[in-house]
């Protein structure tokens, strides 16, 4: 069963146009569940391709915050 969006008419799932007032169905449940599945996967994809880029973002962070203290410890050692 599918609820016509227009006049709230209860349609068989197979139907392309509401029987009761002639207009067409949208299905917003069932167009409305690929687009999310697609959604979460692309997020999923995100953070998987994200994660190697941060680890490399922090080694090169701690890289660059040794080498500084290193340059201020000799800096001040003197
Ligand atoms: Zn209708």
């Amino acid at each position: 069963m599918i609820t016509c969006t227009y006049c709230g008419y209860k349609c068989p799932d197979d139907a392309q146009i509401c029987p009761n007032c002639g207009k067409p169905i949208i299905r917003l449940t069932v167009d409305a569940e690929p687009d999310y599945n697609e959604l979460a996967k692309a997020l999923l994809r995100e953070t998987e391709q994200k994660e190697p880029i941060s680890h490399k973002h922090a080694i090169i962070a701690s890289c660059a915050v040794l080498l500084l203290a290193l340059v201020a410890y000799s800096f001040f050692a003197r």
